[in-house]
This record gives structure tokens, sequence and C-alpha cells, in this order.
């Protein structure tokens, strides 16, 4: 995909022949960045997001009002769409997906500024390749504990053998992914990823919970592992938030966790900052070859 996209007012720009209209058009007030340089974005990225884009589920948070406070959700596709994005129905969710970098800059030309993904391809939509744990911090607790929490996920996989990864979420907490071959059904992932969820919470109460309410999340970082159902999301890496400064969902180092903000990537500074990384951290995601192990909880133990 080659980076057409060029400044022109009010004229619609042609990006790699998916024409990109309202190109100056202000999708986040807070940073003046334009439904143009979105496309400019994608263009420059599209061979680091397309790898975790390729063929899965996607739900899209469009813009086309340019308003954060008008974005919505949505995971079906349009008539306007070309044959780029592909559609079909799985356990009764109508999902849409794409299998190249044409079809996410068509994606952009219809306001789609988040990406979000099943945890799972369209090709076998019924078995998980990847897990989420989404670490939510309550408002006022520093990036630092987020950045611990992240770090005792990862040792929980450490001692199961297994290897994870870590990522910003253009927010305010952390995803740990972890790959996982195309063998147990939705039901076994979801539990397993319950179950250590469940592990954290117990062993650091005053620290993590692991249950929905808000009541009980004052203070405390909810170790959410809803993301792990069939037809759930998690925001793929390198997808651009439809919040203030346009932050970008980036996956980092382990060793780099502690000494970065995640406000720095956005996407006026994630190309640049790509280009010069050293080794993508996340370079064997596709490559690991591991599976659930059986996992029980220390709760579940003797039930
Ligand atoms: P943050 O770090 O700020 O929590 P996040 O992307 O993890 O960012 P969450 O609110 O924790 O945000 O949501 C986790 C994921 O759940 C999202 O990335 C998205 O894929 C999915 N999600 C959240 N709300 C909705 C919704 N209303 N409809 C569909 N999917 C949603
Ligand atoms: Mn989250
Ligand atoms: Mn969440």
């Amino acid at each position: 995909v080659e980076a057409v996209v060029s400044k022109s007012r009010g004229r619609s720009v042609r990006a790699s022949s998916v024409n990109i209209t309202h190109p100056d058009r202000v999708i986040d007030p807070t940073s003046g960045v334009t439904k143009g340089e979105l496309a400019q974005y994608h263009q420059q990225v599209s061979e680091w997001i397309l790898p975790y884009a390729d063929k899965r589920p996607l739900a899209l948070v469009r813009c086309p009002q340019g308003n954060a406070s008008q974005c919505f959700f949505q995971k079906q596709k349009l008539p306007g769409f070309s044959d780029e994005i592909e559609a079909t129905k799985v356990a009764g969710h109508d999902i849409l997906f794409t299998r190249s970098a044409r079809g996410l800059l068509e994606l952009v030309q219809f306001n789609a500024v988040e990406l979000h993904g099943w945890g799972a391809t369209a090709a076998d939509p019924d078995r998980p390749d990847w897990l989420v744990i989404d670490l939510d911090p309550d408002t006022h607790l520093p990036f630092s504990a987020v950045v611990e929490a992240a770090q005792e996920v990862r040792g929980i996989f450490d001692e199961l053998k297994m290897t994870s990864f870590v990522k910003t979420t253009g927010g305010k907490g952390l995803h740990v992914v972890v790959p996982i071959l195309p063998k147990a059904d939705w039901e076994t992932v979801k539990g397993f990823t319950q179950s250590v969820a469940t592990a954290l919470a117990q062993h650091a109460p005053a620290r993590y919970v692991a249950t929905m309410t808000k009541a009980k999340r004052v203070g405390k970082i909810f170790v959410d592992y809803l993301r792990n159902g069939q037809g759930a999301t998690a925001v793929l890496p390198y997808s651009p938030r439809a919040r203030p400064g346009v932050t970008v969902a980036m996956p980092v180092a382990w060793r780099d966790l502690t000494h970065l903000d995640p406000r720095d990537f956005d996407v006026r500074s994630a190309p640049g900052w790509l280009r010069k990384r050293r080794k993508d951290p996340w370079a064997d995601f596709f490559s690991v070859r591991q599976t659930l192990p059986d996992f029980d909880a220390p709760a579940t133990q003797g039930r």
C-alpha cells in the first residue's frame, strides 16, 4: 500500500485506489487529527496491523460526525462496502472481516476510527487463537499500578510456561494477550481466563477484582476476562482510538513497560516510533505454539 493521501483542501484524495472523502474533516478537536491523517496512518502501519486484523471478525467504532461522543460500534457490513470487506454469519452473529490493507483503508473511508477484533479468525470462528486479559484500573489509580498488574498476569503465564505479550490500549489500561493454538472452544478459554482473574483477586483482594460490579471496583483494578467470549472483542494492536489525541493501542516490550507513557503513542507519533523500533516486541506472536493447560484457580479447587 502506497501513501498517496496528500494535503488537499476539501477535495477527496485517493489512497491506493480507496477514495478518501473529506480528508480535512477533523476527527478529534483536541489534536486536530483529520480523517486524511487517519488514512495516512493506516498506510504507514498496514504491515504492522494487518497480521492481527487478517480474517478476524471486526467491530468498528465509527465516528461519522467526527466527534468522539457520537461514535458507535458496528459489526455488520454496510451496503456500500466493496468485496474487500467480507461478511458472513457465525453462531448467530453477523460478522465482517477483511484480508487486505485496502479493506482496512476502506473502513477508514467509512469513518471507522477504532478496529476491534474477536479472539478468533473467520477461518476457525469457534476456536480462539488468542486470549486477552484486559486490565481496567479505577480512575484514580496510577499507570504504575496497571503495569504491576500486567507483570503479575505475566507471572501466572510464565508459571504455566506460556508466552504472553502486552500492549497499551490507547486508554488507561493494558491488555495482556496470549496466542494459543485454535484448539479449545470459547467456553474453555473464557473459563480459563476467569480462573486467572479469580486467582489474582484472591491473591491480592485489595488490588484486584474479578467481577463487573462497579461498586466493588473502587481503588482497584478490574481483571476483565469477559473479552474472551464468542462475539466479544478487544481493540486490535495498532488500532487508533476515538479518544483525545487519537492515541493508538501499542504492542510494547515487557522490559519497556516501566518507563513509558501510553499517551505518547498516537497516530502522529507512532509511525516514526515504529520505524525507529529495533525489534518488534511481538515478533514471535504468531509462531509461539502453545495451548491452555488444565488450570484451576485456588478458589475452584476442591469444589
Ligand atoms: P481501557 O484501557 O481504557 O480500558 P479498553 O479498550 O480496554 O481501554 P474497555 O472499556 O476495557 O476499553 O473495553 C475492552 C474492550 O471491550 C474494548 O477494546 C472493546 O473491544 C470491547 N467493548 C467495550 N465496550 C464495548 C461496546 N459497547 N460494544 C462492543 N464492544 C465493546
Ligand atoms: Mn480495558
Ligand atoms: Mn474492560
